[in-house]
């Protein structure tokens, strides 16, 4: 598991603004914030991306997330909101430690852009099969 910026910040080496923790989890403020409020949740686990994640430390995410989603939308009266979780480079992960943006939407138009490329779903039936055989 690669040493990142964050298993410093979980052994104290370097400071965050925490907004919450417990024994799985901690949650921090973006020190990059997309918008005002843009707060980071990660596991203590050490893991680069979500798919190698325990059972025991996703629940303890999925605990807390809806939570500390509460907390920043009633404190930055954001209307909306996204949850944003990257894994691997090409999809925008920079730091390799599982983690999820809690990212306000303003009123302003601040807060995450995304683009859409929908398509159309063509062979639905064999790729859910595909998929469930796996699990
Ligand atoms: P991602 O592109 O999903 O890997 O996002 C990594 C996020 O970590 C970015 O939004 C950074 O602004 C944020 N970040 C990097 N270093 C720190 C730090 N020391 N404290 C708080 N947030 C950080």
């Amino acid at each position: 598991m690669p040493e990142t910026i964050f298993s410093k910040i979980l052994r104290g080496e370097i400071p965050c603004h925490k907004v919450y923790e417990d024994d799985h989890v901690l949650a921090f403020l973006d020190i990059n914030p997309i918008s005002r409020g843009h707060t980071l949740v990660i596991p203590k686990e050490s893991a680069a991306t979500l798919d190698q994640l325990s059972d025991e430390a996703s629940a303890a995410i999925g605990r807390v997330l809806p939570r500390l989603a509460r907390a920043v939308l009633a404190v930055t009266g954001a209307p909306a909101y996204n949850v944003l979780q990257n894994n691997g480079a090409s999809a925008h992960q920079a730091v390799f430690h599982v983690h999820f943006h809690i990212i306000p939407k303003h009123a302003d138009g601040s807060g995450l852009g995304i683009g859409w490329p929908s398509g159309k779903l063509d062979d639905g039936s064999a790729l859910a099969a595909q998929i469930a055989g796996k699990l």
